[in-house]
């Protein structure tokens, strides 16, 4: 008879160690206990579900506790929630929710072959509908997820008042939604969840208005990045309301009064909440399972906790930063699915090894596509990591063929070359510039791999010089000192007595907007006005994207000036001072 491996949690960690587990091992006996209806569900397509952009309810469901049975031999049990851990006696404590504990030998719920798991269960109590029961196991994998956070405050338990983590959650917002005389919801948190949730909202007819506490959406990205995505959300109607937290609900006759911290309030027929979420193992308290300082699971590369029988995966486990080699959590499916089939190699022998999460995620904004990876400038001034920016804007493939659309493109690095994080926005080719930039940081790359990265090209796709080759090209330059570069960031508070700012874009570009106090010299005239420029101060270029002023920093640069030239130019210039969300106070 082979091991009995129990697996708490049956979505996208719980139900891919399951399935690995069993091409593993045909012999082991593995119990899947899932407290919720369904298992392996699309959560992610949750939001697009509520858009009614996935319009078949079905397709949700990738796979059912029936075809699970079948094909993998797999005691599915949904309706079951593990509410303890007996580590010592090896058993978890089972709280089935339909109020029938499982029987030796209901082929239902037990392995085929005769090896049933149930056997060893025991019927420890029932409460009304509900029965407890134990399961011994020799292996235990917890893929328990995360649960939004539900701070206390006040109003908050108000049924107007959403999460979404599962499909019960996304009924219960569609039919809220759809009820007569539901004109308008408010989503409080910018993260991919409530971004998501702004857009299908729209998309489902109502009135959206996004409140975030923090300065701007989207942690992942940069404040001199994220306006994009902002400007986005605004565009297609989502009042933003940014720096300005919720501090209650309040229930009316007509809806949900929401109070925001600058003390405005808004009228909404229907909240969501999605301000983030927490490690779903409140089940463990007493268990003696190690979690870390905001209750995430301790594992190691192999993702085994402190206790060698018990491994866990996915959203509720703290792992190691793959750039700063610290510790972190990502709550994303990916990571999610690649922990679990380690887990399950580990657990059938196979020394699998985890290498840490870089958090590369990507997010649709109405048109535009927002993806990033790595760490952005925010945490490696946290972590106290020198790093360097370089800003590019080139077209998504060749200019002169129809559909071109603008990228933007930041890429951070360090000074020997070593690649910390990349963000970019746009309309189209936003996620493979990511993905690209993230298998070469994965495989331990520098911006010099990226500059020699040979890349599929033909006009409809690309250009010869890929987005990301030029990032390369523009690092490579600045770590070589052919160009001093210096951001938007630092044009605040600005010493005109040391620096005079000089636009070399053409005369109808200046016309269009400039930086103010800028002075005006085409590129193409800067050989002949030399003479304008003092010699005594910093001269600071910029253009529209910043390779025109990159031609004037190296011309300026044998002249013997000081020159920068500003790292995305005009254009990052704008984004950055083009947030448009209304903020507390002003
Ligand atoms: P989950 O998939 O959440 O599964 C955990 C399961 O464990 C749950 O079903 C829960 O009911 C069950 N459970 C918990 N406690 C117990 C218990 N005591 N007993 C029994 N069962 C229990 N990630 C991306 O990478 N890209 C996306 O676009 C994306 N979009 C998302 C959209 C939404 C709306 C949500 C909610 C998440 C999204 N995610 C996305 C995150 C992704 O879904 C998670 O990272 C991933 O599902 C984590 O897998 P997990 O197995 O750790 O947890």
């Amino acid at each position: 008879m082979g091991k009995k491996v129990v697996i708490v949690g049956g979505v996208a960690g719980g139900a891919t160690a399951a399935a690995r587990l069993r091409r593993l091992d045909e012999e082991a006996d593995i119990v899947l206990l899932e407290r919720g209806d369904h298992i392996s569900f699309a959560n992610c397509g949750l939001p697009y579900y509520i858009g009614d952009e996935i319009r078949e309810r079905d397709k949700l469901l990738l796979q059912t506790p029936e075809r699970m049975r079948r094909r993998f031999n797999i005691d599915v049990r949904v309706r079951s929630e593990v509410v303890r851990v007996d580590p010592v006696r090896k058993t978890v404590t089972v709280r089935c929710l339909d109020g029938k504990a499982p029987v030796a030998g209901d082929p239902g719920r037990t392995n085929g072959g005769g090896n049933g798991t149930a056997r060893d269960a025991v019927a420890a109590g029932d409460a009304g509908r509900e029965t407890v029961y134990e399961e011994t196991y020799d292996v235990l994998l917890l893929s328990p997820g995360a649960r939004p956070m539900q701070p206390p405050i006040p109003g908050i338990d108000s049924e107007r008042v959403h999460t979404l983590r599962n499909m019960a959650d996304a009924d219960r917002i569609r039919r809220h939604a759809d009820r007569a005389g539901a004109r308008s919801a408010i989503v409080i948190g910018g993260g991919f969840i409530g971004v998501e949730m702004a857009e299908n909202l729209r998309r489902r007819g109502l009135e959206v208005t996004l409140a975030e506490a923090a300065p701007h959406i989207l942690a992942p990205f940069d404040d001199d990045m994220v306006p994009l995505a902002e400007r986005e959300l605004t565009d297609h109607g989502v009042r933003l309301v940014l720096g300005n937290g919720v501090v209650s609900f309040a229930e009316r006759d007509d809806g949900l009064t929401v109070t925001l911290q600058n003390g405005e309030t808004v009228r909404a027929d229907l909240a969501l909440l999605a301000i983030g979420v927490t490690p779903d193992v409140a089940f463990l308290e007493g268990s003696g399972i190690a979690l870390g300082p905001r209750g995430h699971i301790l594992v190691n590369d192999r993702m085994q906790t402190n206790l060698p029988d018990i491994y866990a995966v996915g959203d509720a486990v703290e792992v190691t930063d793959f750039v700063h080699g610290g510790k972190t959590a990502v709550p994303l499916a990916g990571p999610a699915n690649k922990q679990a089939r380690i887990a399950a190699d580990n657990i059938c022998g196979i020394p699998s090894r985890y290498k840490g999460a870089q958090g590369t995620s990507i997010v649709k904004v109405f048109g535009l596509t927002a993806a990033s990876t790595g760490l952005n400038e925010r945490m490696l001034r946290r972590l106290n990591i020198p790093y360097r920016t370089v800003h590019l804007h080139p077209g998504s493939h060749a200019g002169y063929y129809p559909g071109a659309s603008p990228l933007s493109l930041k890429l951070l690095f360090a000074d020997d070359g070593r690649i910390l994080g990349a963000q970019a926005l746009g309309r189209d080719g936003v996620d493979k510039r990511i993905d690209v930039i993230a298998a070469v940081m994965r495989l331990g790359g520098t911006v010099r791999d990226l500059a020699e990265l040979e890349l599929a090209y033909a006009p409809p796709y690309s250009s010869a010089k890929d987005p990301v080759n030029m990032a390369g090209w523009i690092a490579g330059n600045v770590l070589d000192g052919r160009m001093d570069v210096v951001t938007v960031r630092d044009l605040d508070g600005l010493d005109r007595s040391r620096v005079v700012l000089v636009d070399v874009r053409t005369a109808e570009e200046h016309a269009r907007g400039h930086i103010p106090g800028s002075v005006h010299i085409p590129v193409d005239e800067l050989r002949d006005r030399l003479g304008e420029l003092p010699r005594d101060k910093e001269i600071w270029v910029y253009c529209q994207v910043g390779q025109r002023g990159y031609y004037a920093s190296r011309l300026l640069a044998q002249k013997d000036f000081r020159v920068k030239n500003l790292s995305g130019g005009y254009r990052s210039y704008v984004i950055a001072k083009d947030s448009p969300g209304t903020r507390s106070g002003g």
